[in-house]
């Protein structure tokens, strides 16, 4: 039986698309052979790859003058990337809004004058300091920000406007919301969240920016390399490119980012609606911040997570246990979790509450 898993990645991948890869693993496009055993230089699946690529601009409006790319190592890898390709006046400002902006500012500490301008660390991550009022430096390569805080529930509604190009971790939230290429420099995503299996990264660039890496930079993490070898200087993750051709597809045929956009404010808002109606769940996000990919809340106690967490697993509601850095529960409700499943959790948090909102528990 298929449960709605709420893990915030890897993560639930579209039923259609899994039957599709399913369909067709035994022979890809007329091959006779599975997508996972065919070369990479084979023409179909070097049309696998331009269609990705065609997908990710349409989608997501990119301008021609940026690369669109696939590549490998996770975001984790881009944390070093970003520097090698860019810190040439070696100084460059970091935003702090949760676990993986603040690795990303450390791995930039290792190439040059990196500077935390910013941080939410100061209330455990819980909201996104005001990108107008941050005191960015001047002469820096780049900006660094974490669009959405998969950890934390956060979620940047305006980014910042800066002179330096505006470089964005979207792991957790691209093709999740309309957002504007134009306005930054570089974006980059690992694909488990919202997109594919684990195994690709994308990385969105403007073309200009990224003409010449530090010479330093390895070969692998030359965006200007991948880029005139359409990401196939060498071996791509293969399998993980073609379930998000895949998943693109179906983004496309559903109406684009817009409408995509619009279910997932619906999703999102079923959840927070009810915790905000009741006094037995919370939600310590600032309001104006909250994520509408990642919800985490509790209860009143540790021992009635327990108790939720034990409840939902019994009902196929799968992989809420909050990360250890915030405790609790955290529904991750990516573009392929169906409105049936968030009502499904919906439905089992109100019962919950029926049930226990009794008993006596310190608030
Ligand atoms: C998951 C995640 C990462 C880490 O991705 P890896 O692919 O495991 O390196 C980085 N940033 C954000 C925002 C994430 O959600």
């Amino acid at each position: 039986m298929r449960v709605y898993n709420f893990s915030a990645g890897p993560s639930m991948l579209p039923e259609s698309v899994l039957a599709a890869a399913q369909r067709e693993f035994l022979d890809f496009s007329g091959t006779g052979m599975s997508v996972t055993e065919i070369s990479h230089r084979n023409p179909k699946f070097e049309e696998i790859v331009s269609e990705g690529e065609a997908l990710l601009r349409n989608l997501l409006r990119i301008p021609d003058d940026y690369a669109v790319i696939f590549v490998q190592g996770g975001a984790s890898t881009q944390f070093a990337a970003v520097p090698l390709n860019l810190m040439h006046k070696k100084k460059a400002d970091y935003l702090v809004t949760g676990n993986f902006a603040k690795k990303a500012y450390q791995e930039g500490l290792l190439y040059g004058d990196a500077a935390k301008i910013a941080s939410s660390e100061d209330r455990n991550y819980t909201y996104i300091p005001d990108p107008d009022a941050v005191p960015y430096r001047n002469g820096t390569d780049y900006v660094h920000i974490c669009s959405n805080n998969t950890i934390f529930g956060t979620r940047y509604t305006k980014f910042p406007q800066t002179e330096a190009p505006l470089v964005a971790d979207m792991s957790s939230d691209l093709l999740s919301r309309v957002i504007d290429v134009s306005k930054f420099g570089v974006i980059y995503a690992g694909a488990q969240k919202n997109l594919a299996p684990a195994g690709v990264t994308i990385v969105i660039a403007k073309r200009s920016l990224i003409s010449d890496p530090l010479p330093v930079c390895p070969t692998m993490l030359r965006w200007k390399v991948q880029d005139e070898n359409k990401s196939l200087y060498n071996t791509p993750p293969c399998f993980s490119i073609y379930m998000a051709v895949l998943v693109l597809r179906e983004l496309a045929a559903k109406g684009g980012i817009e409408a995509i956009e619009q279910i997932n404010e619906y999703k999102a808002s079923l959840l927070y609606d009810l915790i905000d109606n009741s006094s037995f769940y919370r939600n310590e996000v600032c309001k104006k911040d909250r994520s509408i990919m990642n919800v985490p809340f509790t209860t009143p106690s540790k021992e009635l997570d327990a108790a939720f967490l034990k409840g939902a697993e019994a009902r196929g509601l799968v992989s809420l246990k909050g990360h250890r850095l915030v405790g609790g529960m955290r529904a991750s409700v990516y573009n392929a979790m169906p409105i049936e499943g968030v009502q499904a959790l919906a439905a089992y948090m109100k019962t919950f509450e029926k049930e226990h909102c009794h008993e006596n528990f310190e608030t």
